[in-house]
């Protein structure tokens, strides 16, 4: 689905996205910027990752993801919100023309790994010359991100600079003993 895509594209960046005038950075309760008070509002611990946010004011449910915090700050429909974010991030609603959400998933079931294993890795959908890739960030011993392996549908993975991929979470490893991307009997997830 396209909301997929525009989560997918969205992950990490809500909090630039949304561009919300805030005054404190982390998830403790600030005035809300749409109805006021002092601290009837917070934004979600995993903002950046999902957008969501919470007004004991207006929004005592709190948003539920980035899309309806979207559309509840600049007062317009969840369809309305959708169609503005995927313009501005940049993904296709032509549901003819190859979805871009459907990228992660083909890769995982091209190269038979399970897809949400796979989603541990934080995959993200990038450019990569004209070619739509999934990006999986490569992970060094400080646990810094240092390199990034793409992958694409129909064709081998390439890498920049890395071997073996860790999962942030480091409960999770690809590991590729070759340049080539492997098979199925040679991936560790
Ligand atoms: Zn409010």
């Amino acid at each position: 689905m396209i909301v997929d895509a525009i989560k997918q594209a969205a992950h990490g960046r809500w909090r630039s996205i949304l561009a919300l005038p805030l005054t404190r950075d982390d998830a403790g309760g600030q005035p809300c910027p749409k109805c006021g008070g002092e601290d009837r509002f917070h934004t979600d611990r995993e903002f950046d990752d999902n957008g969501k946010v919470y007004c004991r004011g207006c929004l005592s449910k709190g948003s539920g993801d980035g899309i309806s915090t979207f559309a509840w700050f600049n007062g317009i429909e969840n369809k309305e919100a959708i169609k503005q974010l995927a313009s501005e991030l940049g993904v296709s609603v032509d549901r003819d023309n190859a979805p871009k959400r459907d990228l992660i998933e083909a890769v995982c079931i091209e190269k038979r790994m399970p897809v949400d294993a796979f989603k541990q890795f934080e995959p993200t959908l990038a450019k990569r010359g004209n070619r739509e890739v999934v990006r999986v960030p490569v992970w060094n011993s400080k646990g810094e991100k240092h390199s990034y392996f793409d992958l694409w549908s129909n064709d081998k993975g390439k890498f920049a600079r890395a071997r073996a991929v860790v999962a942030p979470s480091g409960a999770a490893a690809m590991v590729f003993p070759t340049s080539l991307f492997p098979v199925a009997s040679v991936t560790m997830i």
